[in-house]
């Protein structure tokens, strides 16, 4: 009897205290990765690798973890965001002072540029009716006609490429150019036409206006940036996974480093975005550690580098993986795990596979979370470099909010209790895939 009544007591006890270490070591990895040292996480930053080493050195605490590539580091190479390398103006035969008479827009297409330019207005979807632009150069003036919508550069040049012209150049009211519009290299969609963007001071503008031709050569490059993927891997016992097959645990661990605020530096710290999904993934670690005699598949833990530089470090995993794809069955992916409210969470990738809707279907939701399935394979984030080279790949948030990539973004706005909760969902797909040993088979995606 008295065994009958301590039992639940001691059982009770125990699960409150295992709850209380996680949300603790949830908390210890976010607050330090969101901490001033860590200076935002800014991919190919000395902050940057200063994380990957600090995760590198957190999964080698975990016994049975052993770290893959140089400490758990995996150099990944990736091309930057597009820059100006070199431009040249001329109109008639002179030649214009870049940065003062004209500059390039960082979307312009390289290459060599020379004609005369027609001038239409303020280069707005009305100015284009009835004219026949085809491989003209359109000049404009900068802004809009009053009580119409504003126009970015980019939404001029948008318009430019669909009268499929050849280049549109931008008067600027000033003496001197200004770097305003042209530091982006947007131009979405159908942007692999070629255009040539500048924007030219108020006095260019008046010759070309007069019919002055102009010459133009503008070289843009993509700079090779390093950064690194944190890479550690869990084997089950060999008699009970003779091939090797993997089941990959991912989050990104980069942010968005610093941000100008009214002339001053601000760190956007990303506790949410996605120092919670390297705590999560480090806590997976932890919790299969003690696991290992169950587990029917090797677990590869990646901490990814460079996502908010467009997936780049999953994409080099992806394409140069430290264990086959090959024997991947699936691949479990977190980003934003820390700021759930009212239960709300969102996974991705239910297209990702034939058997993920049935196998969702029946997972244990004892939290009763409010799901929100995209059906879709694909989506922005790192599953989705999984999936494009055939792995069935999932995503788990706890969903955007208004302070998502903003210094907002910080520790205390976390929520360690819904991380649990998601943490304890996600548990139950991982068995499946690491215990029961579900097949999933990849299902391309609709569109
Ligand atoms: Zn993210």
């Amino acid at each position: 009897m008295r065994r009958l009544l301590f039992l639940p007591l001691l059982f009770a006890c125990y699960t409150i205290s295992t709850a209380q270490t996680l949300q603790e070591n949830f908390k210890r990895n976010v607050s330090t990765l969101a901490s001033d040292r860590f200076e935002g996480r800014e991919a190919s930053t000395p902050a940057d690798t200063l994380s990957a080493k600090y995760i590198a050195a957190e999964f080698a605490k975990i016994k049975g973890v052993q770290l893959l590539g140089d400490n758990g580091l995996q150099q990944v190479v990736y091309k930057d965001k597009k820059s100006i390398q070199s431009a040249s103006m001329k109109v008639g035969r002179k030649a214009l002072t870049l940065n003062e008479s004209f500059i390039p827009a960082v979307a312009s297409t390289s290459g060599d540029f020379s004609g005369e330019t027609i001038f239409l207005g303020f280069g707005a979807a009305d100015d284009y009716t009835n004219q026949s632009l085809e491989g003209k150069y359109i000049l404009v003036t900068e802004g809009v006609k009053k009580g119409t919508k504003s126009m970015s550069i980019n939404d001029k040049a948008l318009l430019a490429i669909k009268a499929n012209a050849a280049g549109l150049i931008v008067i600027e009211d000033a003496k001197k150019v200004s770097k305003k519009d042209v530091t982006r290299p947007t131009l979405t969609p159908a942007s692999d036409k070629s255009l040539f963007i500048a924007k030219v001071n108020s006095k260019v503008g008046a010759q070309l206006k007069k019919g002055a031709s102009f010459t133009a050569s503008v070289q843009t490059h993509m700079a090779e940036k390093h950064t690194h993927n944190v890479v550690a891997r869990l084997n089950a016992l060999k008699e009970n996974n003779p091939d090797g097959k993997t089941v990959v645990i991912g989050a990104h661990y980069d942010h968005m480093g610093y941000e100008m605020i009214d002339g001053e530096k601000v760190i956007c710290r990303g506790a949410d975005d996605n120092a919670s999904g390297i705590a999560t993934i480090i806590e997976f670690a932890r919790r299969y550690a003690q696991l290992v005699p169950a587990m029917q598949r090797d677990i590869i833990f990646i901490a990814f580098g460079a996502e908010e530089k467009g997936l780049k470090g999953s994409a080099y995993y992806a394409s140069n993986p430290l264990d086959s794809l090959s024997n991947c069955v699936g691949m479990v992916n977190f980003d934003m795990t820390g700021r759930m409210r009212a239960k709300g969470i969102t996974i991705r990738g239910l297209g990702s596979a034939h058997q993920a809707i049935p196998m969702f279907s029946l997972l244990p939701n004892k939290d009763a979370l409010d799901i929100v399935w995209e059906m879709r394979g694909a989506g922005p984030t790192d599953y989705s470099s999984f999936y494009k080279k055939g792995v069935p790949a999932f995503s788990f948030s706890t969903r955007l909010h208004s302070d998502y990539h903003t210094p907002r973004d910080t520790e205390e706005e976390v929520n360690y209790e819904g991380m649990e909760m998601m943490f304890n969902y996600v548990t139950n797909l991982i068995n499946r895939l690491v215990i029961e040993t579900v097949q999933l088979t990849v299902k391309p995606d609709r569109q």
